[in-house]
């Protein structure tokens, strides 16, 4: 794998105003390395314990995120560098991380992980489970989150159509929640969807996040 090279030919191809988070979950800190020296700085791990190792070895101006499934009691271990978490799925998670956030002092980005894909395994609210989340928030007791968007995983699968409507889906989703419960709030403006093999249709419908990983790095060993 030439992971200089993957990095800057996936770069130059996005349009503007779209953030590539390398994925760089089971490959090791040399690997990021080498993404880093390429001029990358955005990297996206699912695993806290994983995180919490590479993040000790590597530069401090690498902005982290967490793409993965998140148990509450992990959010301690990444909640003094993490910078956005793509994966909240509960009323209880988004609870730790203002509890921790605020342990830290900071403000962390959060974005709605939401459930569209056909697997049943797929993390994630459904879109119903969102909006009675947002409806029944006391916003006032999070000052150190900020919502600043939706997550979805499509369903792994050749069937094109399939994937862009779930994209489409969760694109309509976006507008209506911004409507409604964001109205004078720009910052819930982030649409994390697409990866390695359905990034280019993810960005035609609006993405403004690609988890990009084996286009990087190659395929993971588990
Ligand atoms: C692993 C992972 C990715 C990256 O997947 P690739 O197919 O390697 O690009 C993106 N998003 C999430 C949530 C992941 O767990």
């Amino acid at each position: 794998m030439n992971i200089t090279r993957n990095i800057q030919t996936l770069k130059a191809s996005l349009p503007q105003g779209v953030t590539l988070i390398a994925v760089s979950k089971f490959h090791p800190s040399s690997a990021i390395r080498e993404a880093y020296e390429a001029g990358h700085r955005v990297f996206g791990e699912s695993r806290a314990q994983e995180l919490k190792v590479k993040q000790k070895e590597l530069p401090e101006d690498i902005e982290w995120h967490f793409i993965g499934t998140l148990q509450s009691n992990k959010v301690k271990d990444i909640a003094a560098y993490i910078h956005t978490i793509h994966s909240i799925d509960s009323l209880k998670l988004l609870q730790e991380v203002e509890k921790q956030a605020a342990k830290h002092q900071r403000v962390i980005r959060v974005l709605l992980e939401i459930h569209l894909a056909q697997e049943e395994t797929k993390q994630g609210m459904t879109p119903a489970e969102c909006k009675a989340l947002l409806t029944d928030l006391r916003w006032e007791a999070y000052p150190h989150v900020q919502i600043a968007g939706l997550m979805c995983m499509a369903t792994d699968t050749d069937d094109t159509t399939l994937i862009r409507k779930e994209f489409q889906t969760l694109q309509q989703l976006f507008g209506e929640l911004r409507s409604t419960f964001f109205p004078a709030d720009c910052s819930f403006n982030e649409l994390s969807m697409g990866m390695s093999h359905d990034y280019p249709i993810a960005i035609e419908e609006g993405s403004t996040m690609i988890r990009v990983g084996t286009r990087i790095f190659g395929i993971r060993e588990y």
